[in-house]
């Protein structure tokens, strides 16, 4: 969990906390760049958004763009290196 400026994790040793920890950092960075506050504005906004459309809870949460661009490059190490400004704004989906 990424409360910013703070990720929470359980175990730090394991390969799958190493992309637990790269998907909180590019929440960070997304929030970031949104002076934070926005952000979780922003966020809960696509998620009811899609809640209201009609998806169930987990589903709303994988379409929010801040989810499917963390979990899309959760495993490319590099990404947050090359990563353009807003970039969660090309995961945005109907
Ligand atoms: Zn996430």
């Amino acid at each position: 969990m990424a409360l910013w400026p703070f990720i929470l994790v359980k175990n730090l040793a394991t390969k799958e906390s190493q992309v637990i920890i790269h998907h909180e950092k590019i929440h960070i960075r997304q929030q970031l760049e949104m002076f934070v506050l926005p952000f979780y504005i922003v966020y809960l906004s696509f998620y009811l958004y899609y809640r209201i459309k009609g998806n169930p809870h987990m589903q709303a949460y994988l379409r929010i763009p801040f989810e499917r661009e963390a979990y899309c490059e959760e495993s490319n190490f590099d990404y947050l290196d090359k990563r353009k400004f807003w970039a969660w704004r090309y995961y945005i989906r109907n």
